[in-house]
């Protein structure tokens, strides 16, 4: 594999254990915090956490325009928490979203009786087994836009990861599980060359 810097926004979740598994890979990578943090690297992934936490520091740290213009050439990855901040709309969020994917998004969409599960999901674009998704006070995607591929839903229907060219979303953890497929799946995507 061609080595790459990867960068992982680590305002706050569970970014280290994104990096564990990328170091694993064998690819570099960079703690984002500061605009100046995403100068030359390749791609990035937003962790999960708590969105308004994170949407709060983006604000804060001036990182908002900086991903957005990041974000229109560069491939980007949100799981959970982070795929609400890259959402063009979520539910109850009190902030602004980062707006990079045509997808809108209810929070903390399982209620509070089943707030973490796990479960085999079939992902489209991923050979072999079906993937351990492991969903923590979950988000789920109620709409998708045109341009936007859905990748994983469970069996009541609900969508659960989408793709939007350079851009991925996935409402489970992958860097939680050993699998590091969905890892090798992200770092295979081009830049958007438009
Ligand atoms: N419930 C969290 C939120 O709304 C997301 C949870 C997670 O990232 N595991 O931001």
């Amino acid at each position: 594999m061609q080595m790459v810097t990867v960068g992982v926004l680590a305002l706050q979740g569970d970014f280290a254990e994104h990096e564990a598994i990328l170091r694993r890979l064998g690819v570099d990578v960079r703690e984002v915090r500061l605009p100046s943090d995403l100068t030359d690297l390749d791609s990035l992934i937003i962790p999960g956490g708590e969105s308004t936490t994170i949407s709060r520091l983006l604000a804060m740290y001036g990182l908002m325009q900086p991903l957005r213009d990041f974000a229109q050439h560069k491939p980007v990855w949100g799981t959970c928490a982070g795929m609400i901040v890259m959402a063009k709309t979520a539910t109850n969020l009190d902030r602004e979203t980062l707006n990079l994917m045509d997808i809108e998004v209810v929070r903390n969409a399982f209620g509070r009786q089943i707030d973490s599960f796990e479960t085999a999901l079939a992902f489209d674009e991923l050979d072999g087994e079906p993937v351990k998704a492991v969903f923590i006070r979950a988000p789920l995607i109620r709409q998708v836009g045109e341009g936007v591929k859905v990748l994983a839903r469970l069996d009541s229907g609900e969508v659960v990861a989408a793709r939007q060219g350079h851009l991925l979303v996935t409402a489970f953890h992958p860097e939680l599980t050993d699998d590091a497929r969905l890892h090798k799946y992200f770092l295979s995507f081009g830049d958007n060359d438009d």
